[in-house]
């Protein structure tokens, strides 16, 4: 696109779903549709763009002219900035509230373009596909309205079809004995293109009770295809099987992905700066990181939302002690269940010498240092770009939602990872770490792991299929010039 003057540029209106992961992937798609030529207002809730200024300082949301950071409320009560914030609440908040919030925000920000001619008009949105209430705003506007689908195209897929699921009996589940009786344990194959995958793979929202959770998604994700596109962060030879199949229910799908290997690409310091996180990061594991041999350090992580039992925590702290091997643990200070996150001195002293243990990270520089050769991951779709980016293969302990969808995956389709059993034991973490660490297994797993990452990398590069969709997305559909 030609550089145009900023009262004429194309305004794009970037809507995250208010959690970490949400806002880190729209982060990444804001900045890529700025370097070809839009004018960015990036909006986040009054109440995490409180917690970015506090994590990452007060000029950190300063932005650009043609870049800017905007709030609006969550619909929720003033509440403490530092509390964890509960999933279902404000799922419930925001996708309730939706319509008038951002109805309410593109109106005042037409009414300063108008006044100021300063920013242009809004001339498209661009939100996450749990966020459907900005297709009616859009629709009234008349405006194209684009959405964000930040996981897999398998999770994606399997939730267009809660529907059918219900239909055949298969959840809700008729009581809990259903976790634990082996039921979970029966494949399906109704699906196309996500064929022969186990009911305890699907993501769990579907069958661990949080059926108001399920609700909300499944509403939301019916209203997609009202869209005028879906944007996936993904990549086509990752999930062909099922990008195809999904072709046919929803036409406009652009797949853009890895978001991951972006950064390194955009020119502007100051825009490749912007930062989302809600918490402090800690980077002094990277100079840790420098300290040790080529491939020697298991980098364990759990992301943002993922919580254990003191008990767990202790199963994989001796778990990793008793592997021997140097590792580098990000401990949220709310990992564990209704209790600090406090490591036995015993294990401090033993691992002293070969383990760190770290606050929130800057992970995808983690996870490309040469030094890391394992991730221990809750495998979150974010966490597994990243470490396909990276080159590093897993270890999975799926914990909620899409998360059991991608470790299937990586541990059946891709080959990059093992998985641990929900209920996690010290033997089992000590051999899959030796495994990976040292065994053939391992070596095949980096193998293959290498192999994606020169598919995710020229997927993106010059002539690759993301690069190409996002010519086309942008020209066919924000840009509608078809
Ligand atoms: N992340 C990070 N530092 C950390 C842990 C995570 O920067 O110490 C980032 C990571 O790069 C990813 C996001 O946080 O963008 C986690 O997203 P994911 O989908 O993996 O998991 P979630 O947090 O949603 O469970």
């Amino acid at each position: 696109m030609e550089t145009l003057p900023i009262a004429e540029k194309p305004h794009a209106v970037c809507i995250p779903l208010p959690f970490q992961s949400h806002i880190n992937a729209m982060l990444k798609l804001a900045k890529l549709l700025h370097t070809k030529g839009f004018h960015i207002t990036f909006v986040n809730t009054e109440f995490n763009h409180e917690r970015v200024l506090i994590s990452r300082g007060p000029d950190s949301l300063n932005g650009l002219p043609d870049f800017r950071f905007k709030t609006m409320p969550d619909g929720l009560p003033q509440r403490n900035i530092n509390a964890p914030q509960d999933i279902l609440t404000l799922l419930d908040s925001i996708t309730k509230n939706g319509t008038i919030l951002v109805r309410n925000l593109i109106a005042k920000l037409n009414e300063e373009s108008s006044t100021f001619s300063v920013d242009p008009p809004v001339s498209c949105i661009v939100s996450d596909c749990t966020m459907s209430c900005t297709i009616e705003v859009a629709g009234e506007l008349g405006i194209p309205q684009v959405l964000l689908w930040p996981m897999s195209a398998s999770v994606l897929m399997i939730c267009l079809h809660h529907q059918l699921f219900v239909e055949k009996d298969l959840f809700p589940l008729k009581d809990t004995s259903y976790l634990t009786n082996g039921y979970l344990n029966k494949s399906i194959d109704f699906i196309m293109g996500v064929e022969d995958i186990r009911l305890k793979d699907i993501p769990s929202t579907f069958w661990d009770g949080s059926e108001d959770l399920q609700k909300i998604l499944s509403r939301e994700i019916l209203k997609a295809p009202k869209a005028s596109a879906i944007i996936l962060n993904t990549f086509d030879v990752l999930e062909s099987k099922v990008l195809d199949a999904m072709k046919s229910l929803l036409p406009a799908i652009y797949t853009v992905g890895p978001l991951q290997l972006l950064e390194e690409k955009i020119p502007n310091k100051d825009l490749k700066s912007f930062g989302s996180n809600l918490l402090e990061e800690h980077t002094e594991c990277l100079e840790w990181l420098d300290s040790k041999q080529p491939s020697s350090v298991v980098y364990v992580n759990f992301g943002s939302t993922t919580v254990m039992t003191k008990d767990q925590l202790l199963e994989f702290a001796w778990g990793l002690a008793n592997s021997k091997h140097t590792f580098l643990w990000v401990i949220r200070p709310d990992l564990v269940i209704s209790e600090a996150a406090i490591l036995p001195p015993e294990f401090t002293n033993e691992t002293s010498n070969r383990g760190m243990i770290s606050g929130w990270c800057p992970q995808e520089k983690v996870l490309c240092h040469s030094s890391t050769a394992g991730f221990l991951t809750h495998c979150g779709w974010n966490s597994t770009m990243d470490t396909m980016c990276g080159g590093v293969p897993i270890i999975g302990w799926p914990f909620f939602g899409d998360q059991q969808t991608n470790c299937w995956n990586a541990c059946v389709h891709w080959g990059i990872g093992t998985e641990i059993d929900k209920n996690v034991k010290r033997d089992e973490v000590e051999r899959l770490v030796r495994d990976l660490m040292e065994g053939e297994k391992g070596k095949e797993m980096k193998r293959k792991m290498l192999e994606w990452k020169i598919c995710a990398q020229e997927s993106m590069n010059p002539g690759g299929s993301s690069y190409a969709n996002l010519d086309k997305v942008i020209r066919e559909v924000l840009l509608d010039k078809k």
